[in-house]
């Protein structure tokens, strides 16, 4: 069976699209308990594989979007995302306003590389982990429904953030 839960770093149970929305089964994964307690916020899921297995395939694969487990290695006085373009594909935005975001949030300076991008200084893995989340939930997820399946609009001055599931818009600050 295939299973994404080792290795994925944020999985995103959307409530109208999977069954037993009421109890959501939270399995084990490999970053543990960290994670889970930055996740809490979200309708956040590692389904067992015995509720997987009543939900069928396309639809549980359609319902669940994860992003990879960043790869964070400290190098030196530099500390590296090696994955940094795989997390922006499935994340669907600007790499720069990413990049900037974390730069801004981590308060240091950095480099961007088509592939990977380097901080500068020893970053514990665990607060760009939390960066990241804190970027998908203001950026991403919608804040009605919790779908991903956003993206940005431009009206006048402001930008706006509009979902796709639900037509639910809020303004945001790039
Ligand atoms: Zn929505």
């Amino acid at each position: 069976m295939k299973s994404t839960s080792t290795s994925s770093f944020m999985g995103v149970y959307i409530r109208t699209r999977c069954i037993n929305a009421a109890a959501p089964i939270c399995g084990d994964i490999e970053m543990g308990v960290a994670v889970r307690l930055l996740m809490a916020d979200f309708e956040y899921e590692s389904l067992l594989d015995r509720a997987r297995d009543k939900i069928p395939t396309e639809i549980s694969e359609r319902a669940r979007w994860t992003l990879p487990d960043p790869e964070i290695l400290i190098e030196g006085n530099q500390t590296i995302i090696r994955n940094f373009s795989e997390l922006i594909s499935k994340m669907d935005r600007d790499p720069n306003h990413v990049y900037q975001f974390l730069l801004n949030e981590l308060g240091t300076s950095g480099t961007r590389e088509s592939v990977r991008v380097m901080f500068k200084g020893r970053i514990p893995p665990k607060r760009i982990r939390g960066k990241i989340v804190n970027y998908v939930k203001s950026f991403i997820l919608c804040n009605q429904c919790n779908a991903p399946d956003t993206h940005f609009v431009k009206e006048d001055r402001t930008t706006l953030m509009k979902c796709q599931a639900c037509g639910a818009t809020r303004p945001i600050r790039l």
